[in-house]
């Protein structure tokens, strides 16, 4: 039975089979953990994610984790928050589920995930976390070589809303 758990904490410091990046449909990097996990990871991962030729908000693409303790790196891109009636919801669902479709592809076992969109992209912390716990939920109940899923979130407030809806 594949289990969820909680770290409050830097998702480049996660010694995971992949973590997930929030990154922007271009994939050349950006800010927030996009920024850190580009940073961690060295220019080699610029390099490869040049060569994808970008990403659709609500799908994902795999990279080596480079000189990240992670052994891969799955870039997904979620949506920005424009008033939540522009498939937002749907469009988040999504990237949590491609990546862990992209990971079971792979035979990944061990899976962290950022608080994606919930930064500069303005999705509301409580909302985005609701679809990323179900959406999960949803996608364990299904075959999956992924084992172990790490939500890590990076703000007190969402390890907070986390823990809240894990304990329900
Ligand atoms: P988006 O553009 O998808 O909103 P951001 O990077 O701005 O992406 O924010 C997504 C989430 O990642 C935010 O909750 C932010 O606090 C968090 N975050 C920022 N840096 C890190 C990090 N090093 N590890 C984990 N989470 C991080």
């Amino acid at each position: 039975m594949p289990t969820i758990q909680l770290i409050k904490g830097d998702i480049t410091k996660q010694a995971v089979d992949a973590i997930v990046n929030a990154a922007n449909t271009s994939l050349l990097g950006g800010g927030g953990v996009d920024g850190a996990i580009h940073r961690a990871a060295g220019p080699e991962l610029g390099f490869e994610c040049r060569m994808l030729h970008g990403c659709k908000t609500g799908d994902a693409k795999l990279t080596k984790g480079y000189r990240l303790p992670a052994k891969y790196i799955i870039h997904a891109v979620g949506p920005v928050w424009r008033g939540g009636h522009q498939g937002e919801a749907e469009l988040l669902a999504s990237c949590y589920r491609r990546a862990i479709e992209i990971a079971s592809e792979n035979n990944l076992t061990s899976l962290a995930f950022p608080n994606i969109s919930t930064g500069i992209y303005g999705y509301p912390k409580d909302k985005a976390a609701a679809v990323a716990i179900t959406t999960i939920q949803q996608c364990l109940e299904q075959p999956t070589s992924v084992q172990t899923i790490f939500f890590v979130c990076f703000e007190v407030d969402n390890f907070d809303l986390y823990e809240q809806r894990l304990q329900q």
